[in-house]
């Protein structure tokens, strides 16, 4: 199964991210989004693994709960940074018995304050050497790798992280998903970038919507996003007021997304930081919700 030949027919590729909670009320939390979401048929939906300190046995739980609950395509994210090949090998192979049919490949992120060698510590030290390993051993799998409009932080420069990207294509990816971002000329000088060095794979553009302003400026200076100026700007005049900040964010969203598709992007992913109000307004203002 390839979630771009099974997509719903005349609508752009539609996908949620979540994350596994933590807590039961957070797992509560997790379900009621998930179903509120579940209308509007997305092709896929992920669940990360570790990221910001997650408990990565709950991925796979979560993963193959949605699958068999909601009937909906799930996809884990799989990080190899300290992970060991044994580790590494039992899971794909779980995955695989469970009838799991698409993962994101990922590096993942030292734990602050680590040293670089630590990058060394597991089996792979790259989201290319982990895809390379996946296409091998499983070549039915469908692979995702992470993709940076706005340039990965460690990267040499904009070139490298191209030359990079391209690796982790011919490594064995299918398709690429960005990182967020809010200067949709970034995302079309990217993949116009990739398309120069011969790489054609599908790249879905993230999209995060702001709800929560003092959150977004957090993650963006972890990961490297920009905040434009008049973002910044329309943000700051309401950041008392939760109510304003979540019909700007919306609206928001939905330039952007309305913008992205005209650009010709094949899909759109939501981080959805397991909510579903924002995502739920800016599909219905989009008309995205199946017939
Ligand atoms: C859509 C998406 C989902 C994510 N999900 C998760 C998740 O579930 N869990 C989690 O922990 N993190 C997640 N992340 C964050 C990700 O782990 C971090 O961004 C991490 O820093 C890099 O991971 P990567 O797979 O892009 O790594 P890689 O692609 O291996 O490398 C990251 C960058 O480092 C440089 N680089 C690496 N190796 C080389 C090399 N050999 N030569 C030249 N340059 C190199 C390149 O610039 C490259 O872009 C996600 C990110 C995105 C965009």
């Amino acid at each position: 199964m390839d979630i771009f030949a099974a997509k719903i027919p005349g609508r752009p590729l539609l996908s949620f991210e979540f994350f596994p909670p933590k807590t039961p009320i957070g797992e509560v939390r997790f379900w009621e989004a998930l179903t509120l979401l579940a209308r509007f048929r997305p092709d896929f939906i992920s669940v990360t693994y570790g990221a910001g300190g997650g408990d990565r046995a709950n991925t796979g739980r979560l993963v193959c709960a949605v699958q068999e609950r909601l009937n909906l395509t799930a996809m884990p994210h799989l990080t190899c940074i300290g992970e060991e090949r044994t580790n590494l090998e039992s899971l794909l192979d779980h995955y695989e018995q469970q009838d799991i049919t698409h993962i994101m490949a990922l590096r993942g992120d030292r734990p602050p304050g680590s040293p670089p060698e630590a990058l060394a510590r597991g089996a792979f030290d790259s989201a290319a050497a982990l895809t390379a390993f996946i296409r091998k051993r499983h070549p039915r799998l469908r692979i995702g790798v992470a993709c940076y409009p706005e340039v990965h932080p460690e990267a040499a420069s904009r070139e490298a992280d191209l030359a990079y990207y391209r690796r982790k294509i011919e490594a064995g990816a299918d398709f690429a998903i960005t990182q967020f971002f809010y200067d949709n000329t970034a995302y079309t000088r990217f993949v116009d970038d990739t398309h120069a060095h011969g790489v054609t794979a599908p790249v879905i553009p993230g999209i995060m919507p702001v709800t929560d302003f003092k959150q977004i400026q957090r993650f963006s200076a972890l990961c490297g996003a920009e905040l434009p100026e008049w973002l910044v700007t329309q943000f700051e005049k309401v950041k008392e007021d939760p109510v304003a900040t979540l019909e700007i964010g919306v609206a928001v969203a939905v330039a952007q997304c309305r913008d992205l598709l005209d650009r010709g992007a094949p899909g759109l992913h939501f981080f959805t930081l397991n909510r579903a109000e924002a995502v739920g307004r800016i599909l219905d203002a989009l008309h995205l919700a199946p017939a």
